[in-house]
């Protein structure tokens, strides 16, 4: 237990944008800042940080609270371990009532995991220097290598012994559970026999991004040892794909910077660090993952990789470029001299010959997959043809159309291609890419295409606008949640989103909206949708139009609860779901009829001046059969939205 006064010091001391800034690159905004939310997926920044308030907000999934509420979502940590944690980020003591065996029982199995981790660390440094064994082998292989003291004690690198349960015995000794170690992947079961998972290895520990450990890699020293790197194995805190080796470092570089290096292992990264080159950081295995690359994007957009020259590391290095371009990141990629990889490069020159060769030598990945695949292509014709399929391949990943425009440019200009033929084949990877489907009738409602009027472009009195403002509503609020209907004709269930239902419903019926800032906010939702198959609304909090982007902010951060509506009509118990299946259908007949109704006015209002001024021809005949057309489309309307909304439940 914390006591209360030490509480209450730790959160008069913690500044947010302090704390939210050690996981995440913040930009003034006004009197706020904003960065991109770790809570989910985002290309633009959606969620604020408040110094005054003292308070975090995402506009895009919602999370929000105090410092403490952001340490425990981001480390998935409890309400005391975070405290504790902001105490030791602050330097603040803490006087902790003693724990009772019960209570350190209760711990959970996570922290534990930390805490044995932070103790295995601990002893293999130790074990490096301080034991003969871990001196003479251990340490002189570092030194051989060319790395530092103070680097060892930065990575808190250390030594395994020979011996192959030396660390198990000692932390038994020390207290340890066998089942701990064992669910922290520092110790193996054989035949009910304990042994190390690493000995004879110099440890690297693997940090998250706030600096705990999480895991390690061993490096075998004994030639014989198979494998030659060995990691710990996926446990509770250590997922292979979520961390960036050398991030809890780089990251403050990274965002000074605005630009991560990134490299394929431990000792590039070590080495580099070394040099003075800070901001750089190491995937674990060829692929990065889209955790790993969301890390990255927390702090800049811009990345260098820098793999091996050989083929598995230029393989590799083009690989990640497309991961990375799908995600919205500028990649530039360089290659070393040959036979060299960056931890040889790092140690063999300055840091300012380090940062000239990196400026000087660094290529955009459309110059470097040309100059690579030409290279393979050997002058043959049919590979050449196929090496613009793949640059265009690259091209289309990149989700901003500015972006993909700037780099078609840059294509066509080194291939020599006109523009107009690569964007022919740049259109034919996208439509491939995009596995949205065309626009088809999702419902058996009354077709109102053939006899609507189009709607003027005035702002009419006889709309409120209500429905139109509504079905934004609901756009941005649900649109990504998925409806459920049975298909009418073959009587099974289909599933839709919100979004490409109400969409395919106005646009089979030729559906625009009166208001023109809502019809504008309705084009780009569905122009996103066609694109990604899914909304991002922070795509509209920051659009270049003012007015879309006033409209969205308004949209999102006026409360809108669907529960309301149904409070309203006396309907208390229903799940989010069940409301949308009921409400959207009747939100969109709603607004139908409100559009028929306008017709049927517009056509009537027609028939008084033909008739006023005695023109009796065949329009009047045209404008009645069209009236009676759409009364009958009112007609089935008003028949399914009297039925009571209860029906979907
Ligand atoms: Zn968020």
């Amino acid at each position: 237990m914390i006591d209360r006064q030490t509480v209450e010091r730790i959160i008069e001391t913690t500044k947010i944008e302090e704390v939210v800034s050690d996981f995440v690159s913040l930009k003034k905004s006004g009197s706020n800042l904003k960065g991109l939310c770790p809570f989910h997926k985002e290309n633009t920044p959606s969620m604020m940080v408040s110094p005054v308030k003292g308070i975090f907000k995402c506009f895009g999934c919602g999370k929000g609270g105090n410092a403490v509420n952001f340490v425990m979502e981001h480390e998935g940590i409890s309400y005391p371990e975070a405290l504790k944690w902001l105490a030791n980020k602050y330097k603040i003591e803490i006087k902790e009532t003693a724990e009772t065996p019960e209570e350190i029982e209760k711990k959970n199995i996570r922290e534990s995991l930390f805490v044995a981790n932070d103790y295995a660390q601990k002893y293999f440094t130790e074990q490096l220097f301080k034991s003969d064994e871990g001196i003479s082998i251990g340490f002189s292989y570092l030194r051989e290598r060319g790395i530092r003291d103070d680097i060892i004690k930065l990575f808190q690198l250390g030594y395994s012994q020979q011996k192959n349960n030396a660390f198990y015995e000692k932390a038994i000794a020390n207290g340890f559970k066998r089942d701990i170690l064992e669910k922290a992947g520092l110790i193996k079961i054989f035949d009910n026999k304990e042994r190390d998972m690493f000995f004879s290895r110099i440890i690297f520990p693997i940090h998250n991004i706030s600096g705990r450990i999480v895991g390690f890699t061993g490096r075998r020293l004994d030639e014989k040892q198979m494998p030659k790197y060995l990691n710990t194995n996926e446990t509770d805190i250590f997922i292979k794909g979520r961390v960036l080796y050398g991030l809890h470092l780089a990251k403050k570089a990274i965002n000074q910077k605005d630009l991560a290096i990134l490299v394929e292992g431990n000792t590039d990264v070590i080495s580099l660090y070394q040099s003075g080159i800070e901001n750089v950081v190491a995937g674990s295995g060829t692929a990065l993952t889209t955790d790993q690359i969301l890390l990255i994007k927390r702090f800049t957009k811009n990345v260098l990789i820098i793999y091996d020259n050989d083929s598995a590391g230029i393989n590799a290095a083009i690989k990640n470029t497309d991961l990375l371009l799908k995600e919205g990141l500028n990649v530039k990629i360089l290659l070393l001299p040959e036979g060299q990889d960056p931890d040889s490069f790092a140690q063999s020159h300055h840091q300012e010959e380090i940062e000239k060769y990196f400026n000087d030598n660094q290529t955009d990945f459309i110059s470097f997959k040309l100059n690579y695949l030409l290279k393979e292509s050997k002058n043959d014709p049919v590979k050449k043809a196929g090496l613009i399929n793949q640059i265009i391949s690259s091209i289309s990943c990149i989700p901003d159309s500015v972006t993909r425009a700037i780099y078609v440019k840059k294509c066509s200009e080194s291939l020599k291609i006109n523009e107009s033929l690569l964007y022919n084949e740049l259109n034919k990877s996208l439509r491939n890419n995009n596995t949205a489907p065309p626009y088809q009738k999702q419902s058996n409602f009354p077709q109102t295409s053939n006899v609507l009027p189009k709607i003027p472009l005035y702002v009419d009195d006889f709309f409120n606008e209500t429905e139109e403002k509504e079905i934004l509503h609901v756009l941005f609020n649900y649109g990504n949640k998925a409806l459920i209907f049975e298909d009418p004709e073959t009587k099974k269930e289909q599933t839709i989103s919100v979004a490409n239902f109400i969409i395919s419903e106005m646009k089979t019926d030729e559906l625009e909206f009166n208001n023109l800032f809502y019809r504008k906010a309705f084009e780009l939702i569905s122009q996103q949708l066609k694109e990604h198959n899914y909304i991002e609304i922070k795509n509209f909090m920051y659009n270049e139009d003012e007015t879309v982007r006033e409209l969205a902010a308004d949209l999102i951060t006026e409360k809108y609860e669907l529960s309301k509506i149904f409070k309203r009509r006396g309907i208390l118990t229903v799940t989010p779901e069940k409301m949308l299946e009921a409400y959207v259908p009747e939100l969109l007949l709603a607004f139908k009829n409100k559009v028929v109704e306008k017709a049927i006015k517009d056509k009537q209002d027609k028939i008084k001046v033909l008739q006023e001024n005695n023109l009796i021809n065949e329009n009047l005949e045209v404008l009645l059969n069209e009236i009676s057309e759409l009364i009958k489309i009112r007609g089935e309307i008003s028949t399914i939205l009297k039925r009571p909304v209860t029906r979907y439940m």
